[in-house]
């Protein structure tokens, strides 16, 4: 059974003439990072919001933990931790008020606060004002907020978004300790590093459909042309040449000039997942 099932998943908000999604179908394993990816507007914060329960007048089957979601109380948020792609945190209130705060209400802080403020680079500010904070302070705050009570399943909307590379980085580093630590993740993005680097599988999402589910290897193994790019000295001249990497033992040009000349570099050049994306969706994913 899994963590998170959701079938024929449909949403329309008041006032809209366009369903925001329109039949959408995955489920999600226990411990496997599990990838919402597509670009903005595509309704990936929509589908987050139906499963964290803001949204309960949606139709199909969304079940969360066992439980569909419409029919689950308060009780939810004390096994789900949720990172909202806009902050919601107290202005007034410090970074470390914040924090008690929201661990006194969902069953209270079994992680150390301050340690994972560290691991993001925002220690320092805890005893500030959040009102004080940048953005991607907040960002990080609001990250770390739905850690401290340590859920099985976490809610991640666009986790790294306006976060600095180091600190996105960082980020990144926590959300895969998760998965370490037998947590579930559902993570929205646009950014393709975000979703190559840190998700067991991806599913495509553009203007409320799903295309496909996979794990971005298979999805990069099966639409791209896998080559390999040979630098090499020629007399003393840096030239290039590429290959298919599929009959490289039996490739005559391919052996012969490794025979000959002095190679500088080799490397394989396989599809990005932003490739893979636009030649499923034809979209890009801005
Ligand atoms: P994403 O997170 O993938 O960028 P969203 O789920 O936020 O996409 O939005 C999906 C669609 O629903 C978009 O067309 C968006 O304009 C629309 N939408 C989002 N929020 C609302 C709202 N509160 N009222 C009306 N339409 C909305
Ligand atoms: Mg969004």
């Amino acid at each position: 059974m899994g963590v998170i099932e959701v079938a024929d998943l449909q949403y329309r908000y008041g006032g809209s003439e366009t369903p925001a999604l329109r039949g959408v179908d995955f489920d999600v394993e226990e411990g496997e990072i599990f990838g919402f990816l597509g670009p903005s507007g595509a309704g990936k914060t929509t589908t987050q919001k139906i499963l964290i329960g803001l949204l309960d007048d949606y139709e199909g089957r969304a079940t969360v933990l066992d439980r569909e979601v419409k029919e689950w109380g308060p009780d939810l948020y004390r096994r789900i931790g949720v990172s909202a792609e806009t902050p919601n945190l107290y202005h007034k209130l410090t970074g470390r008020e914040n924090l008690e705060l929201f661990a006194s209400l969902y069953g209270g802080a079994k992680r150390n606060p301050i340690e994972l403020l560290d691991r993001v680079g925002i220690a320092d500010a805890v005893d500030k004002r959040v009102g004080a904070y940048s953005k991607g302070m907040r960002m990080r705050l609001n990250f770390v907020r739905a850690l401290v009570h340590d859920p099985e399943l976490v809610f991640l909307d666009e986790p790294t978004g306006g976060i600095d590379p180091t600190n996105a980085r960082a980020v990144r580093t926590v959300i895969e300790e998760l998965r370490e630590s037998g947590k579930t993740v559902f993570l929205t993005t646009h950014d393709m590093t975000v979703a190559d680097e840190l998700c067991d599988r991806v599913a495509f999402i553009v203007d409320g459909r799903l295309s496909v589910i996979d794990t971005p290897r298979a999805l990069k193994l099966a639409h791209g042309e896998e080559s390999v790019r040979v630098e090499y000295r020629n007399d003393g001249v840096l030239d290039s040449a590429e290959f298919s990497t599929t009959d490289l033992g039996t490739n005559e040009a391919f052996q012969t000039l490794l025979a000959r000349n002095r190679v500088e570099t080799i490397h394989t050049e396989e599809a990005t997942l932003e490739d893979v994306f636009i030649d499923v969706t034809g979209e890009t994913l801005t």
